[in-house]
């Protein structure tokens, strides 16, 4: 049998029934000399439109019938992909999460990918049939529906392709393939023709929306090749590379930011052992991810404890702070919602010093004001207030020369 390429579309790729149109046209071409399984996301726009009609009765809908809403998406735009196939004479069938037992964790709007009908789905590709799978959604073992995070039909698609044996996993989008920046703030962004997948991981990790962090996991994990590509132009894209590069790594890669973000303090905390594990334990029990975390040397024995998490999850966090109050004593819970995180990547950083102080220069003779700063081996993350990021984006894409 020839070899296995999944195709994922993303909502702009099958926004309109002319668009579904040119998708059908790419998988035609395809599956000429390949066997094609396609993942598609909902209709542009068309997952918000839900979002929207799910908060009309209220603000906290139930979470299970908010994941069967929010997921119906994607049956429309897999069951037109397939119609527009078969205009072509090109035989194809839609499947829904639930038809090839896509099997997830049980946390309804995030949920985790267990397991899929592989079989299922190699049977009709046997067939000499297209499965046209939705992304994006799931089934838990009592049968509910669940969603997988925005931006989800990215990890659907390289967790089948990891099943399947695929040869490789093509996402195919609304840009020419992954850029140095986000293209549509810095208009100079330059597009990669390849990344490692530890670089690729860190640019997800903290917010470049391009490719769902879980799938980048998943295919770090599975070992599945990732190519990002646009629906729109002909190209190559941008290859996730999984092996080590031969050639010099890239001092700096790339520039992620993420909005949305909130800071919560806890001011004038005890520096006792077990306070830090008392504030974060119920969060990532409550299946909070926390990204930013710094404590500050004590005085007096008391110190600041300040994190971020998503702007999504302020109110249950603000809930956990109160109810953990009487357990560990501070003085003051400062929350600031209008901070974003910036954050500089590359492989090249491990040997080579310098980028932190170049990127501080920068931004202050920009009149960016860093409030926290973050690092790993091969990222430096700053917090800084929302309404610069634009700004500082750019002037941190300059400072590195990215465009070049
Ligand atoms: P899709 O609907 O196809 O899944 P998304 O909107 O989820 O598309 O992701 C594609 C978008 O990601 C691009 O239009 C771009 O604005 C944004 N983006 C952010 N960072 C990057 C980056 N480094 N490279 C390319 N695109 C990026
Ligand atoms: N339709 C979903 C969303 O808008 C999933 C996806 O597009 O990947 O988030
Ligand atoms: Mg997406």
């Amino acid at each position: 049998m020839s070899e296995i390429i999944v195709q994922k579309f993303g909502g702009t790729s099958v926004g309109s029934v002319e668009r579904i149109g040119i998708v059908a046209n790419i998988v035609a071409e395809a599956s000429k000399s390949k066997k094609i399984i396609v993942v598609v996301s909902a209709m542009g726009g068309e997952t918000n439109k839900l979002v929207k009609l799910a908060n009309h009765f209220g603000e906290n809908p139930d979470k299970r019938e908010f994941d069967a809403l929010v997921s119906t998406g994607e049956t429309v735009s897999s069951a037109l992909l397939a119609m527009a196939l078969h205009s072509k004479g090109i035989k194809a069938k839609s499947y829904s999460a639930s038809q090839i037992s896509m099997r997830t964790t049980d946390s309804f709007s995030k949920a985790k990918i267990l397991d899929v009908d592989a079989d299922k789905i190699l049977k009709v590709v046997d067939d000499n049939t297209i499965p046209i799978i939705t992304g994006f959604q799931g089934i838990t073992e009592g049968g509910d529906i669940t969603t997988l995070g925005r931006g989800g039909s990215d990890t659907t698609a390289v967790a089948i392709a990891a099943q399947v044996g695929a040869k490789r996993c093509d996402i195919y989008t609304d840009v020419d393939g992954i850029f140095t920046t986000d293209p549509k703030v810095v208009s100079n962004a330059k597009k990669l023709d390849s990344i490692t997948m530890e670089e690729m991981l860190e640019l997800a990790g903290q917010g470049a929306k391009v490719v769902q962090t879980r799938a980048v996991e998943f295919a770090n994990k599975f070992d599945v090749p990732v190519r990002v590509l646009s629906s729109f132009n002909d190209g190559s894209g941008t290859l996730i590379s999984l092996g080590e590069e031969n050639m010099e790594n890239a001092l700096v890669s790339g520039i992620a930011f993420q909005k949305d973000q909130v800071k919560f303090t806890l001011h004038g905390v005890g520096d006792i052992p077990g306070t830090a594990f008392k504030i974060l334990g119920p969060i990532s029990e409550a299946d909070i991810e926390v990204d930013v975390i710094v404590q500050n040397v004590s005085v007096d024995g008391k110190t600041d404890f300040t994190f971020t998490v998503s702007s999504d999850e302020q109110a249950t966090v603000q809930n956990i702070i109160e109810s953990i109050k009487k357990d560990v004593n501070f003085r003051e819970l400062i929350i600031d919602s209008s901070i974003a995180k910036v954050s500089i990547v590359g492989a090249g950083m491990r040997s080579q010093a310098g980028v932190a102080s170049a990127a501080f220069r920068a931004l202050s003779e920009n009149d960016v004001n860093i409030q926290i700063i973050c690092t790993s081996e091969i990222k430096i993350t700053m917090v800084i207030d929302e309404s610069l990021v634009e700004k500082a984006v750019q002037v941190l894409h300059d400072e590195f020369n990215l465009d070049e």
